[in-house]
């Protein structure tokens, strides 16, 4: 009976620590074995050894049953030198997969040397190039002991003209199909053959645990569609993979089930098996495809005079120049020849996109899990600009985050439209802000309502994640607004955050996953009565804190689902810098669709970079074919530094990373998580957390405390950069920002962990060697940097003059006529942030109003914004800032105001 693997422990970082411990784990292996042959180490221990890999083998290609039977004939027959030498091969070919591309190591050495090349089987033959390699799970009944044939026949139908490569893995049972689907990210296709077992052949509690989470359990072995019930599970899990039905039923009545919307083809199990091989290839061949990129290529190829105003294109002024030839030789010929102004030559225009543009931004809506998606190059910065244009019309109230990204409150000031600021909640501690309460948008809500002005709100703007982390739970937020105004719009910023889609854990809580989610519901039976059941129990006069204490549900009869987000894809993604997308799902898009077409004429560039569109169109290739396991991988190394550093014992003495439990208060983790790596956090707690906490924190996120080391954030980033090559962007009085992504890798972690311990190291010889002088100093920078830290300020609130239409009891306020209020200079006045003018002038007033946004980098939010009465909190605030850069305010000028007597002529009469 095979023993039950690490990876049905409990503990969740172990879980997404799969590719690092299987390897791992082979290292074992292969150092038991080496020290059995050399006669260090008996047999058993490598038997030991051997036993560890568990049945997680099975969820690979590589290296199958074939050698694994192989090496475990050695194994028991004693072969010590024969054993320790395929194990070393294999072990060697996990870690560099070099297995994807040479057919060599999936055989043994005999074989090998018995066998010349060209007498090799056709079957075998990876072929010649390198190409992309992916592996297709077989779930079928008997699927582990028919492997062999299976495989062979399979390889059979290779062909040279094949554009990729692929290997199975076989599994007979829902719950090994799932399994494998979830720890193999090589996984791009799976056929289904019908008739197989619902339960595994292994134990597997965490597994268990995982299905239910996420909402996958409902299947029992008596289901009779189970084949259709693990289509759809596997599409919930891994939208990403391209699923085949094989089935003898009437395949004509299959494909018109609405079930079957998840698989790609149905085939009837006696078809040729080429018919699947060729649909299996076509399937990938469909996400490879970049329909910009692939054309833009083409384009370079081809020899093209032109006249256009680009001399830069061809790269002839380039190349030919004695002065410039660098730049050329710096970037390559092809940066020049693909560069272009035509949008002729089927380069297609990105304002008006009718052919390849328009095709790679229909797949990357089908990527996102979006009903369009718009490319944008000149980042999120523009995207966001371009989503307040197309929604919001002057007067319309939009609810937001103070902390948004800055582009959100220019949008509002371009746009006309009025922001009612919500406030996050404070980490006063690490001065930075947590993310907006759902109460307090709630309250907004019901305030306004109360006030009959609800029709005036147009839109809920918030940043999910945050800059330090914090997640929403976006279908939540999404649903109890609309149980109050059932049409709001909502836009998710969601700049550092578009990777998540990708992972089946972070997915529910994007806004497309959400939007997706509360779709699905209103669609079902239970939404009308489970509605109507809440109606009831409210009655007719619920309360204002009934309403905020209950978790409301929506109208589903009523809702519209709106929901923008946009993204940095060049942030999380392998795009371009500037490179960003908006995603829309909304079912009242036509209403909006010319606005929108004139907000892209607003804000794009009549000029877009050639090569930024082609590195969407790429990133959304990748992430596509690959996507799952880029997050996997940075979720695991983002667990990995959590680790290594809280654990560290001379690490961990001067730094520490927060986890979930130091990000998010306590009564926004309902459901009482602590976080990723405490003790008794398991999957199920984990999926949990994810599922109702009101806030969670992106793992891949790190905030690193570094004032408990004597460091500020800025000083520290700094040390870091200079001394250690290590790049990082963002700091706080006491921490730094780490984050991991798709790009990085394990040795990443080793070389962080390396620097944090020399580092420490260093300050406790320094402490050592510096006596109680040292440490009492140390202690008091300390003190300054955690304790000594400035009360974060609230949005203070507009003055009246920029209220005139507002409500009484709601603060939102008319930013853009305070903002150009300010065009007339002699209408402007300066106070100095530190004189005593500054002093009495909030003592005895009149109030001081801002005349324009004053933006400090970090935190890198508006503390003032145009209207904005100046108040006590904000000035101790600007005047205990330790940062240099702060937009809109002129040190040697101070503070930037409105001239009491022009704010009087604006105020109602
Ligand atoms: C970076 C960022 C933006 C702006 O994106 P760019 O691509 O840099 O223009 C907007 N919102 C948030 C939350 C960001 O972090």
């Amino acid at each position: 009976m095979p023993k039950p693997a690490k990876m049905l422990e409990q503990r969740i970082d172990h879980f997404f620590s799969m590719p690092a411990e299987r390897a791992d784990r082979w290292r074992d292996v292969v150092a038991a074995a080496r020290a059995w042959s050399v006669g260090r180490a008996d047999q058993n221990a490598a038997e030991a050894a051997f036993a560890e890999l568990g049945p997680i083998e099975g969820f690979h290609a590589f290296p199958g049953s074939a050698l694994m039977a192989r090496l475990s004939d050695r194994l028991r027959g004693g072969d010590a030198v024969g054993f320790t030498d395929l194990v070393r091969r294999v072990s060697a070919a996990i870690v560099t997969r070099d297995f994807k591309y040479d057919p060599a190591e999936w055989r043994t050495t005999e074989e090998v040397v018995d066998t010349p090349a060209d007498v090799l089987p056709p079957t075998l033959r990876h072929g010649d190039a390198k190409r992309p390699y992916f592996e297709m799970l077989i779930v079928a009944p008997g699927a582990t002991t028919q492997a062999a044939d299976q495989i062979a026949q399979l390889r059979n139908l290779r062909r040279p003209e094949d554009a990729f490569i692929y290997e199975i893995v076989p599994v007979d049972s829902f719950e090994d199909a799932i399994c494998a689907a979830i720890i193999n990210p090589d996984i791009a296709a799976v056929t289904i053959f019908e008739g197989f077992n619902y339960a595994s052949r292994h134990s597997a509690p965490v597994l268990r645990s995982v299905l239910s989470g996420l909402g996958l359990d409902g299947a029992r072995a008596e289901d009779a569609d189970l084949a259709l019930l693990l289509a759809n599970s596997l599409k919930r899990l891994r939208p990403d993979l391209d699923i085949y039905l094989l089935s003898d039923r009437q395949v004509e009545n299959l494909a018109g089930d609405a079930r079957s919307a998840s698989i790609r083809r149905v085939l009837y199990a006696i078809e040729e098996p080429l018919e699947l091989h060729l649909s299996v290839l076509e399937g990938i061949q469909d996400r490879f495809e970049t329909p910009f990129f692939d054309n833009l290529k083409r384009y370079a190829r081809r020899p093209i005079s032109t006249f256009h105003a680009l001399p830069l294109a061809r790269g002839k002024s380039v190349f030919k120049s004695d002065w410039i030839r660098d730049m050329g030789e710096f970037y390559g010929i092809n940066l020049f020849l693909a560069e272009s102004s035509a949008t002729t030559g089927g380069l297609d225009s990105l304002l008006e996109p009718t052919g390849n543009i328009k095709r790679a931004q229909e797949m990357a809506a089908r990527a996102f899990g979006a009903d369009h998606a718009f490319f944008v190059t000149n980042g999120t910065s523009t995207s966001n600009k371009m989503v307040h244009q197309a929604i919001v019309a002057p007067g319309d109230i939009v609810i937001l985050d103070r902390n948004c990204h800055k582009s959100h409150h220019y949008g509002l000031v371009l746009a006309g439209g009025q922001p009612l600021y919500v406030d996050a909640f404070p980490m006063t501690e690490y001065s930075m802000y947590g993310a907006v309460p759902l109460r307090s948008i709630k309250k907004a809500l019901l305030d306004l309502k109360a006030e009959g002005r609800l029709d005036r709100v147009k839109m809920v703007d918030l940043t999910n994640c945050t800059f330090d982390g914090h997640i929403y739970n976006t279908r939540r937020v999404m649903e109890e607004c609309l149980a109050i105004k059932p049409d709001l719009v909502f836009l998710w910023d969601e700049a550092w955050f578009g990777f998540a889609r990708f992972s089946p854990v972070l997915r529910p809580r994007t806004a497309m996953g959400a939007a997706a989610a509360i779709e699905t519901w209103i669609h079902g039976l239970a939404a009308v009565e489970a509605y109507e059941k809440q109606q009831q129990e409210l009655g007719s006069d619920p309360t204002v804190d009934e309403l905020l204490t209950t978790r409301l549900l929506p109208d589903p009869r009523k809702v519209r689902i709106r929901v923008y987000q946009t993204n940095s894809t060049h942030k999380s993604m392998s795009a371009l810098r500037q490179g960003s997308m908006v995603l829309v799902k909304d079912v009242d898009f036509y209403t909006v669709e010319s606005q929108f077409h004139e907000a892209i004429f607003t804000h794009a560039s009549t000029s877009p970079n050639q090569q930024l569109i082609g590195s969407l169109d790429v990133a959304r290739r990748q992430m596509e074919l690959e996507g799952y396991g880029l997050v996997l991988n940075a979720i695991e190394i983002s667990l990995a530094i959590r680790r290594a550093v809280n654990s560290h014992p001379i690490i961990s003495k001067y730094f520490h990373m927060l986890g979930a439990d130091g990000m998010i208060p306590a009564q926004y983790r309902e459901s009482g998580f602590v976080d990723f790596l405490a003790p008794d956090t398991t999957w199920a707690s984990q999926v949990r957390s994810m599922h109702d906490d009101e806030f969670c924190l992106d793992p891949t996120r790190m905030t690193l405390v570094c004032g408990t080391a004597g460091f500020d954030g800025t000083e520290f980033k700094a040390l870091l950069a200079n001394v250690y090559d290590i790049q990082l962007n963002k700091t706080s009085r006491n921490s730094v920002l780490l984050q991991s992504n798709i790009n990085n890798t394990r040795s990443d972690v080793a070389q962080l962990v390396r620097v944090l311990l020399e580092i420490s190291n260093g300050i406790e010889t320094r402490l050592a060697r510096g006596g109680d002088g040292e440490r009492n100093a140390l202690a008091a920078r300390v003190k300054s940097l955690m304790t000594d830290v400035p009360d974060l300020p609230n949005f203070s609130h507009f003055h009246e003059a920029f209220r005139q239409d507002a409500g009484r009891a709601t603060p939102e306020g008319d930013m853009r006529t305070a903002f150009y209020g300010a065009y007339d200079a002699t209408g402007c006045e300066y106070i100095p942030l530190h004189g005593d003018e500054c002093n009495r002038r909030l003592r005895e007033g009149p109030e001081m109003v801002s005349a324009n946004f004053v933006i400090p980098y970090p935190p890198g939010f508006p503390i003032m914004v145009p209207g904005q009465v100046i108040t006590e909190e904000t000035i101790e605030f600007m005047r205990k800032l330790d940062v240099k850069e702060i937009h809109g305010y002129e040190k040697a000028r101070g503070l930037k105001l409105l001239k009491p007597e022009v704010i009087s002529t604006k105020l109602r009469h």
